[in-house]
């Protein structure tokens, strides 16, 4: 049994990355695109065979609802579009999966995640490492202590960015904010899965260097976290600095991914030595990760309360920034633990 997936966004991610990946897909396969730029339409048709009739626009969108051939819509558009689209495509009947970040605040997040509750649709975030070797490797250290208890960890998650200032990352209103919505997400989960904890207490600065490139959102954004467990964590992430890696201190040994976020492959070592594993399309594990939720009903590895919990975390960051650095609690739980 395979699902039909519809990519909404036809951008770089979708072109590139996840419509390549649902050729090698076991569990859902490439069935709609949803575009905005007409032209987009027949070479998308011609290169994956999508049928005319799988093929809708943002206005003619919510019509999807009556296509058997989609089960699941895939959000693939600038941040601030992923709210409205990911609730029309519950309302649609549909299960959704939103792109990280969730979306541009809390409240949405949370409206996301209603629409899929009353329409009883199943909800996934485009948090791909959930689905990666590595990434799953740190996770069982965690749970199986083989290193002991985490007592700091590291995470970098930046690229450099240059080329059109124009460009929506770069534009509060499509992006939500600069590299910390973009990358800190990165960095923010690192903490979180080399603690196996959300942490409690956040402090966090932010550093401008280029100010005529980067007009309207953060170039780069340090955070100290402080973790129930009694681990610490400091998290970098910027659009003017290249840095991708994780590196964790535990009380019987350490571990380190670099990289730790890209699209692969990843490398790792360990006091135990490296860590290896064979590379694989890290979308096309995470669709087939979540059309096997869907499915069979395994464990869906990056839910909505995921993304929630992220975006509360990237508020609370935001919050120390605008009051002078100060120290912002979180009461999160285990909210987005998996
Ligand atoms: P992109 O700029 O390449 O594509 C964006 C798409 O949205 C384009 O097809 C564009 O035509 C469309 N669009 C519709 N309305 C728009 C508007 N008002 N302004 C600009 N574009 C508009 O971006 P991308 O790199 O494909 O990113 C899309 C989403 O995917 C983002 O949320 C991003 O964070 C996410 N993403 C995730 C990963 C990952 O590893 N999980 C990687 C890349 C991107």
């Amino acid at each position: 049994e395979s699902l039909g997936i519809a990519l909404v966004g036809l951008g770089s991610y979708s072109t590139y990355q996840l419509a390549p990946a649902l050729q090698d897909t076991k569990f859902c396969h490439l069935a709609g695109i949803v575009t905005g730029t007409k032209a987009k339409e027949r070479i998308w048709a011609e290169r994956y065979g999508i049928p005319a009739g799988n093929i809708y626009n943002y206005q003619n969108f919510d019509t999807i609802a009556d296509n058997d051939d989609i089960d699941v819509v895939y959000v693939v558009l600038p941040n601030s579009m992923h709210a409205e689209f990911s609730i029309r495509a519950a309302q649609a009947g549909k299960h959704v999966i939103c792109e990280k970040p969730m979306a541009v605040t809390v409240a949405e997040c949370d409206a996301i995640i209603e629409a899929c509750r009353k329409a009883g649709v199943k909800l996934g975030i485009g948090y791909r490492l959930h689905s990666e070797p590595y990434t799953q490797e740190v996770k069982r250290f965690v749970r199986e202590k083989t290193f002991g208890k985490t007592a700091y960890v590291n995470a970098e998650a930046a690229y450099r960015s240059a080329g059109n200032p124009d460009q929506w990352r770069l534009n509060k209103a499509l992006s939500g904010g600069g590299a910390l919505m973009n990358m800190g997400v990165y960095s923010i989960q690192s903490t979180i899965y080399a603690t196996g904890e959300n942490p409690v207490k956040v402090t966090a600065q932010e550093f401008s260097t280029r100010p005529d490139y980067f007009k309207d959102t953060d170039e780069t954004v340090t955070a100290q976290f402080q973790f129930p467990g009694g681990a610490t964590g400091t998290v970098f992430t910027s659009h003017n600095a290249n840095a991708n890696s994780l590196y964790a201190s535990c009380t019987g040994g350490w571990f380190s991914l670099k990289p730790a976020n890209n699209y692969g492959p990843l490398a790792g070592e360990s006091s135990n030595g490296p860590i290896q594993f064979k590379h694989e399309s890290q979308q096309k594990l995470q669709m087939d990760d979540f059309a096997s939720h869907i499915l069979y009903g395994s464990v869906n590895r990056a839910p909505g309360e995921m993304g929630k919990r992220d975006m509360i975390i990237i508020e609370a960051i935001y919050r120390s920034i605008s009051e002078g650095n100060r120290s912002v609690p979180l009461e999160l739980g285990n909210m987005g633990l998996v």
